[in-house]
């Protein structure tokens, strides 16, 4: 037997359609994360931090840590008795099925907890794949850890553009979905945004082109319809700003 070449053929993966999206308000309807801290540490404390970090005196880790001080203690049990009326969009397990029977790799990137992101999931008999923050109930305050947090984005605690750039192949079609300012930075690098909210509104100021979305049935419907016209293609303004973070380290 003759032993054939192996066609050359690269290390990497066929490009792909990948799709990244937020988890606060955009997987739920409410800002479970806000809602949590507003909840435990008071909501004039809470609001005087968030302030405080919207104006740029504190970076985000910090004013999580502010705010996980204020709370003395915070239980299991507790946890799951204020996320009761919480849940994720009843569309998201449908839209993951279709990323999945499609081959379309599927990202939660969350400026959030894991913690509520884990019970949220637990609820709903689903399981994706997410990269958050973290938080460690040790029976006094709360103790979060900050595994993607980069300078270079001080307002957010989770720098996405990095996992956005850093996680998808040169020719990747990058779709990024999100509702708020945790999402600023890295809609910039995706090459189709799909919006609500503040990030919306972000957007047009940017000049990026966005399309909105009310629930994740209107974004398979959007995708859906963009792929099967051809009309999901990957966008020059983007593409080189994920080549400079590539460079950059
Ligand atoms: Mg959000």
């Amino acid at each position: 037997m003759t032993m054939r070449r192996q066609p050359f053929t690269s290390k990497l993966p066929p490009p792909t359609i990948r799709i990244y999206t937020d988890f606060d308000g955009t997987m739920t309807q409410e800002d479970v994360g806000a809602d949590l801290f507003r909840h435990f540490s008071g909501e004039e404390y809470f609001e005087d931090i968030r302030g405080r970090w919207k104006a740029g005196e504190l970076e985000a880790p910090a004013a999580y840590q502010a705010l996980c001080r204020r709370i003395s203690s915070l239980t299991m049990r507790q946890l799951r008795d204020f996320l009761a009326p919480y849940e994720i969009d009843p569309a998201f397990p449908r839209f993951m099925r279709w990323c999945d029977e499609h081959g379309y790799p599927l990202l939660v990137l969350s400026d959030g907890v894991d913690l509520y992101i884990d019970l949220l999931m637990e609820k709903a008999g689903i399981e994706f794949q997410y990269l958050s923050n973290t938080m460690r109930l040790t029976g006094g305050s709360p103790l979060m850890d900050f595994p993607y947090f980069d300078s270079r984005c001080p307002e957010v605690a989770h720098c996405k553009s990095n996992q956005v750039a850093l996680r998808s192949q040169e020719d990747d079609i990058i779709v990024y979905i999100g509702d708020g300012t945790s999402d600023f930075e890295a809609a910039g690098y995706a090459d189709m945004v799909l919006a609500r909210g503040a990030l919306e509104t972000y957007c047009q100021e940017q000049n990026i082109t966005f399309r909105r979305f009310y629930n994740f049935t209107t974004v398979r419907e959007i995708l859906s319809l963009m792929i099967s016209q051809n009309t999901l293609r990957r966008k020059k303004r983007a593409q080189v700003r994920r080549r400079q973070l590539w460079a950059g380290g």
